[in-house]
């Protein structure tokens, strides 16, 4: 948790570029991004990984903020992915959700 890159961001230890910010969330740009727009909505409570989460009330907060991310950043009527990894499958182990777009439709096969 001390080596923690998202707690840091959450302490100001380390700046980021805050898009949004409250007492339990914040917002900030992909330092790799993935699309023209590229976002990290992180709690800044730091909960390991999605199924670490006990607290259903942060769920639903997080998921509010991504709503008005998409809204904020003119995504609503383009293609666009919500992503969150689970343990082992993301860079750093704080919880995070990946919003990206206007991406490409994957085409069919
Ligand atoms: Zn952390």
């Amino acid at each position: 948790m001390n080596n923690c890159v998202f707690c840091k961001i959450a302490e100001k230890e380390i700046p980021a570029k805050f898009l949004y910010e409250d007492e339990e969330v914040m917002v900030f740009p992909d330092i790799h991004p993935s699309a023209p727009i590229h976002l990290l909505i992180v709690p800044k409570v730091h909960v390991t990984e999605f199924q670490a989460v006990e607290d259903s009330l942060l769920f639903q907060k997080l998921l509010q903020v991504v709503q008005s991310m998409i809204k904020k950043e003119g995504l609503g009527d383009k293609p666009h992915r919500i992503g969150i990894n689970g343990g082992g499958a993301q860079d750093i182990d704080h919880l995070h959700i990946h919003l990206l777009g206007p991406i490409k439709k994957p085409s069919n096969p």
